[in-house]
């Protein structure tokens, strides 16, 4: 059934090898990183797609998407497969829509917009803004890997949102072309306000092919950690670095520990029994960082240059959802969580934390700023894990002290936490891809009954 679908697929993919049916292949391509969940793993381990495409061009995507569409065959689109919910699964086989080769940027404009494709590799965005004199404004920590399509269909933010707020914010997602799973697929343009309509929707209402993203001239950066005493003291320092606009920060992390002791390739940064805080600063900045420092009791540990992505070591491995990989590296008991503390509250709903769950959850806190321009702690916090019981406990919880909780052990958009409540991605859906054929299963309130309506 495999191959025969391939060979079909042949009709709009022009060199059979971009057509792909190897078993292995399928299951790396259908998915990943998904088994960061405890609860997620048993449930997607084994759903794949029948056959992966890799189109070169939006005339193959529309190719693609003629042909699924009138044999009604599920299209999931995938990136390059970053994602930590599952979300470029495949929940009921058909094609996956590779866009990996789909990688061009065509260029950056005098006033820092870049226009590329989807394929392209955030890194290498970055690479070449920063030789242009532009940089990303903001980057999840799988800046090397992930491409600019996956990042604004599953992605919120990262290393930059300290000072520019997620891909939600400010304008940064100008715009972008969608291919449709009408009865007749189209491309078409959304721009301004129109974007929020597909952004972080997972592919499950259109195949993005051209993007308008907008970059922040560059700054020369130094990377730069301290030790803390206790977590209190580094939280309180990171915070007053963060929420102050007089410094040019890009990443405003802290770790209590044990976490620290996880990172065991950069052991030189990590002081035993300290908690610790990661900056990226001006580098004009770094001296009158590390005086505020030692004022504060602290002790700097590092302070080096950041080089673009290639830069060793690069501290931003260490932090967003990188850190939850080293703790499962370190005990696969770990898993995580990923909420927002309120910017006047957070003390108190730290201790009602610590003193509820002890240390089953351990503090990874990453400053982000809002769009109505309030700095807030982030936060990405260690989790140990026993049942799923347990686990929504916790996050009940939270949300029952007013953190908010991005629920990242469910594979579904809706509580996923970046849903709109408006329900304009539920609209695109139902607009363009009435059938449900788009990533089925991800966004659970369309229904294709109410279509025709
Ligand atoms: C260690 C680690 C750290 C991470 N850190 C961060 C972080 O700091 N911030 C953050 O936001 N995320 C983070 N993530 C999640 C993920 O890496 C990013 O969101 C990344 O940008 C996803 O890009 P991708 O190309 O891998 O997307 P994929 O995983 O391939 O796809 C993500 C989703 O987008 C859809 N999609 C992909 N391309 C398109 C397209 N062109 N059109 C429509 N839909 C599309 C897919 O179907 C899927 O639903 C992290 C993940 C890991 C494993």
């Amino acid at each position: 059934m495999h191959e025969g679908l391939a060979a079909e697929l042949s009709e709009v993919i022009a060199e059979p090898a971009r057509v792909l049916t190897a078993t292995a292949v399928l299951d790396r391509l259908s998915h990943d990183f998904y088994w960061y969940s405890p609860v997620l793993r048993p449930q997607l381990v084994n759903k794949t797609g029948d056959v992966a495409v890799q189109p070169v061009s939006v005339e193959e995507v529309l190719g693609v998407m003629r042909f699924a569409g009138q044999r009604s065959i599920p299209v999931t689109v995938r990136g390059a497969g970053t994602g930590n919910y599952g979300q470029c699964v495949p929940l009921e086989g058909g094609i996956v829509l590779d866009l990996s080769l789909m990688d061009k940027l065509e260029e950056i404009t005098a006033d820092g917009v870049a226009i590329c494709e989807p394929g392209l590799r955030l890194g290498a965005l970055e690479t070449q803004a920063r030789k242009q004199g532009w940089e990303l404004r903001m980057y999840p920590s799988t800046l090397v890997k992930a491409s600019i399509g996956g990042f604004l269909a599953g992605g919120s933010g990262g290393i930059g949102s300290v000072a520019h707020g997620g891909l939600r914010d400010f304008d940064t997602v100008r715009a972008f072309e969608v291919v449709t799973m009408e009865d007749k697929p189209r491309v078409v343009l959304h721009e301004g306000a129109a974007v929020h309509e597909i952004l972080h929707a997972w592919g499950t209402n259109g195949v993005i092919t051209r993007i308008w993203f907008a970059l922040t001239q560059a700054v020369e950066w130094t990377q730069w950690s301290a030790a803390f005493d206790t977590y209190e003291q580094a939280f309180h320092f990171t915070e007053s670095i963060a929420v102050d606009g007089a410094w040019t920060k890009r990443l405003a992390t802290v770790f209590e520990w044990p976490i620290p002791s996880f990172f065991t390739p950069v052991k030189q940064v990590v002081r035993e029994g300290k908690a610790l805080a990661l900056i990226m600063i001006a580098t004009e900045q770094a001296g009158g960082l590390s005086a505020a420092a030692a004022l504060a009791g602290a002790e700097v540990t590092f302070s080096g240059a950041y080089q673009g992505p290639r830069t060793q070591p690069l501290l931003s491995d260490y932090t967003w959802n990188h850190t939850t990989l080293w703790a499962m590296k370190a005990d696969a008991a770990y898993t995580y969580l990923q909420c927002g503390f309120s910017a006047t509250e957070c003390g108190e709903q730290f201790r009602l934390l610590r003193e509820r769950f002890g240390n089953e959850i351990l503090f990874h806190i990453e400053f982000m700023k809002s769009g109505d321009g309030v700095v807030f702690p982030g936060a990405i916090p260690v989790v140990r894990f026993t049942t799923e019981k347990r686990l929504n406990e916790l996050i009940d919880y939270c949300r029952e002290i007013g953190v908010f909780v991005a629920n990242p052990h469910v594979n579904y958009l809706e509580d996923g936490g970046r849903f709109r409540a408006d329900n304009i991605q539920l609209r695109a859906k139902q607009k363009y891809d009435p059938r449900g054929l788009l990533n089925p299963g991800k966004m659970i309130s369309f229904r294709k009954e109410a279509v025709s309506r």
